[in-house]
């Protein structure tokens, strides 16, 4: 038998928040990668894990001790129209551990079956979506971005229909909580106000102690929003399907499904099929989560004030300030890309002209950044002697900086990464995979452990696309 030191918290809360259902057994489960490190964070054991009775626990096909399965009830705004009802379709907690690090943590798994909140789906995944899933959540990771992470990945020994028969499996993830937005949203739909309140005092009691309303809560998530998504920037992550629904509340990023790293350059880039109109496209990303805190807003409008007024102008207050959050963030994260340590007012007209002049060349996000941080950027821009002029307003800028150049390197090559998941090596590794072929994902995983190190064979990971290996859409994996 599997051991887990269970210690579940949501499954406490009221009835509401959730159905129990277990998992539906799969015919011949088999393990295809199981993160030994994030294992070994949680304390669990691997070799326990890689057992037989460790993957049928993974796969849903046995409970552990402990475990109490349920899936969680959430609502969403979807593309800006409302759906009062969602929740785990094809996904169940297992439960919570808490980890090394004394942080809770729940294990999930995603694929598992039918839940209550399936609709019309079949509560299951395929392998291209949760191959997909594992290796950007974790390269994610280690660009030191708030993510969930993957701990395991199993195939059913079951085909699922899609447009084709694809083979089954199923992705362990692994979060600090999968609260979201919609959680809220949930609730105050119903005008459940007792149930909103006690989703945030747990909301607060699990990720931000330090508030002592829900005002604070919202403050508290804006901030972390506009910390993630100057992340998401910063290394051109565009995730694509934005919704309430897929918006933690404790500012992590969840729900890899068309999620996508920008080859070459342009503000409006997407790649979700199903974002006809670029409402998520790269740059509008610090637009639409104003438009989704917004929604949190609202949902928490009951808690914030008995005189609602007073309530709606507190929050409006709050998610009014997120630009300004979000414009430090972002210009941080940008500066440090550069190399600087200081702040000066024209730096942000500098990184604009600089994204512009990457625009008009097609110049790849990625690699530019890092060229500019070895000083052989110049034959990367199309307009060269464009680049010329901007390099020296740069280097005139360096010079102040109270830093060597080998420190301003190191703080460049520490801030953008030299490998990023592209979308065509993606793309390469899950039809590999399907193909029964595994090497592609592991290397691909060996080398995003370790994106912003030079060393090792990898050249060809960091080579941008060529014309006929560009990807021009990513599918929500459903
Ligand atoms: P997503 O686009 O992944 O955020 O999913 C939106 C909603 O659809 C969530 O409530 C999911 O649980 C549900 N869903 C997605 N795929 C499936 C599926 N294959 N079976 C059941 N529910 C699904
Ligand atoms: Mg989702």
């Amino acid at each position: 038998m599997v051991k887990i030191a269970f210690d579940n918290s949501y499954a406490r809360l009221p009835e509401k928040f959730f159905s129990r259902i277990n998992p539906s057994p799969v015919a011949a489960p088999e393990l295809v990668a199981l993160n030994e490190t994030l294992a070994n964070e949680l304390g669990l054991n691997t070799e326990e894990l890689r057992s037989r009775a460790g993957v049928s626990v993974l796969s849903g096909s046995a409970i552990a001790n402990g475990s109490e399965p349920i899936a969680q009830v959430y609502a969403g705004h979807q593309f800006g129209g409302f759906s009062p009802q969602l929740g785990d379709g094809r996904a169940m907690l297992l439960g919570e551990v808490i980890d090394q690090n004394a942080i809770r943590q729940d294990i999930q798994l995603k694929g598992s079956g039918q839940t209550p909140y399936s609709r019309r789906g079949d509560g299951r995944a395929w392998l291209g979506p949760v191959l997909r899933e594992y290796v950007i959540s974790e390269a994610m990771h280690a660009l030191k971005i708030p993510t969930t992470r993957a701990l395991a990945a199993v195939t059913t020994g079951q085909n699922v229909q899609r447009e084709t028969a694809l083979p089954g499996a199923i992705l362990t993830r692994v979060a600090t909580s999968h609260i979201r937005v919609g959680s809220f949203e949930y609730f105050a739909a119903r005008h459940d106000y007792d149930a909103l309140r006690r989703l945030t005092d747990y909301t607060i009691a699990r990720h931000f102690p330090d508030a002592e309303s829900a005002l604070d809560l919202l403050t508290a998530v804006c901030d972390a929003q506009a910390r993630l998504i100057a992340r998401w920037m910063g290394v051109g992550f565009i995730h694509g399907v934005m919704n309430t629904d897929n918006t933690h509340v404790a500012g992590i990023t969840i729900d890899y499904g068309p999620c996508a790293f920008m080859d070459s350059y342009d503000e409006m880039r997407r790649y979700s099929s199903i974002d006809r109109r670029g409402r998520y496209a790269y740059g509008q990303q610090s637009e639409v989560i104003v438009w989704n805190l917004a929604q949190f807003a609202s949902a928490l409008i009951p808690l914030i004030d008995a005189d609602q007024t007073v309530a709606i102008a507190k929050a409006t207050k709050v998610v009014h300030d997120f630009p300004n959050r979000f414009a430090a963030a972002w210009l941080a994260e940008f500066r440090a890309k550069l190399g600087l340590s200081s702040a000066d007012e024209a730096d942000k007209s500098m990184i604009d002209d600089l994204l512009d002049l990457m625009a008009a060349g097609q110049a790849d996000f990625t690699n530019i950044f890092r060229a500019l941080a070895a000083g052989n950027a110049r034959d990367q821009f199309d307009d060269p002697a464009g680049f010329d002029v901007w390099e020296t307003r740069w280097r005139t800028r360096l010079a102040v900086e109270n830093s060597t150049l080998a420190q301003q390197q190191t703080l460049m090559n520490k801030t953008s990464p030299a490998i990023i998941p592209r979308n065509h090596r993606i793309q390469e590794m899950i039809n590999a995979a399907v193909e029964g072929n595994y090497t592609p994902f592991e290397r691909l995983n060996a080398a995003l452990s370790r994106p912003f190190d030079q060393s090792g064979d990898y050249d060809d990971l960091k080579r941008p696309p060529t014309d006929e290996e560009v990807v021009h859409q990513t599918f929500c994996g459903t």
